[in-house]
């Protein structure tokens, strides 16, 4: 029986983890390596790793994890948790077949993301194809942008990505109607053009975005388009433990990132506080709730272990 499973280790359950060694808790680390910035190249606004690839950050954490002999990293998936009936605690079964328990669990799974219905979407995401401007505005800085789909948000990040560009189109994609007549004249007024055509291909070379295909019309020579993804839950912990959901699909978390489910706590892309209207999906964000996960586990296992 450990004192604390992480399940995930991204930089949220990583950050857990570590502050679960430091508290010398006996500490299990379980990882199914999909990591959400996996097809990035390079990690922006992380203060001192800048522009450093995300899997150094990551080998750089778990060699620190290396430091807390009650620290334990298993490289393997979680098919299924459950309350341990009439006890304390939690068991989880792993794809391999192994059983483990812990008196608490920080979840840090993530989330996984459903791109548009584009051919080549899925090879350029992360590389060519962005969905934040505070990742990757700044390397997409004086050259050619697109934006796709034409909803109020993909509005606001065509004209946000302005700053970052003087050639920025927004694709609506077929969605034109989707555009009033004043959303249209603000476009028109920051200079955002609108191409209403529904894109079907972006053509890369090299692995680098050439340029945007419509189902009619020239294509739109471009280095970068911005897209939203649809996201959901990587895991389905979360579901099989019974932990509410926010409506957008993210655990609800406490300020003190407790679940619904007492002895569960969450960190990371795939929970938010309810207090937030949207999740806030960035590495330090995600390290620094793993922080604050890790710190309401233990200090929930020190009060019950001095109770009287
Ligand atoms: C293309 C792209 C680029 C990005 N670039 C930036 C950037 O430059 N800067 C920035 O701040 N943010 C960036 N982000 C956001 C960033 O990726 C996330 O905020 C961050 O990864 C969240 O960390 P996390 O620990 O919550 O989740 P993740 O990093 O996704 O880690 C979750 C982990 O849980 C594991 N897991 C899931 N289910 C199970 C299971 N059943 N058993 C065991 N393990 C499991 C997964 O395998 C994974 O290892 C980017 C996102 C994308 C999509």
């Amino acid at each position: 029986m450990f004192d604390v499973i992480v399940v995930g280790g991204g930089p949220a359950g990583l950050s857990a983890a570590l502050t679960l060694g430091r508290a010398v808790r006996t500490t299990l680390l379980i990882d199914s390596a999909e990591y959400r910035n996996a097809p990035a190249e390079e990690m922006h606004n992380f203060l001192t790793r800048d522009g450093t690839p995300p899997s150094e950050l990551r080998a750089i954490a778990r060699a620190e994890l290396g430091r807390y002999p009650t620290v334990e990293i298993r490289d393997a998936a979680v098919d299924n948790a459950r309350a341990v009936e009439g006890g304390e605690g939690f068991e989880l079964s792993l794809a391999d077949g192994d059983t483990v328990q812990a008196r608490r669990l920080v979840l840090a799974t993530g989330l996984a993301d459903d791109l548009p219905p584009i051919d080549n979407i899925r090879e350029l995401w992360g590389r060519g194809v962005y969905h934040c401007p505070y990742c990757h505005g700044y390397e997409t800085r004086g050259t050619p942008i697109a934006v796709l789909d034409a909803d109020p948000v993909m509005v606001g990040l065509a004209l946000h990505l302005r700053r970052f560009s003087d050639d920025v189109v927004l694709c609506a994609n077929g969605g034109g109607d989707q555009l009033d007549e004043q959303t249209r004249a603000r476009l028109a007024a920051n200079g955002v053009p609108v191409r209403f055509e529904k894109v079907v291909r972006l053509e890369s070379a090299g692995g680098e975005l050439e340029s945007v295909v419509f189902d009619s019309g020239a294509p739109l020579p471009r280095r970068s388009l911005f897209a939203q993804s649809r996201f959901g839950q990587r895991s389905k912990i979360p579901a099989q433990l019974g932990c509410r959901l926010l409506p957008d699909g993210c655990v609800a978390i406490s300020d003190f990132h407790e679940t619904s489910v007492p002895g569960v706590y969450a960190a990371g892309d795939m929970a938010h506080r309810e207090s937030l209207p949207m999740p806030t999906p960035f590495v330090i964000v995600a390290a620094a709730g793993g922080t604050m996960a890790a710190i309401a586990a233990d200090k929930n296992l020190v009060a019950t272990d001095t109770a009287i």
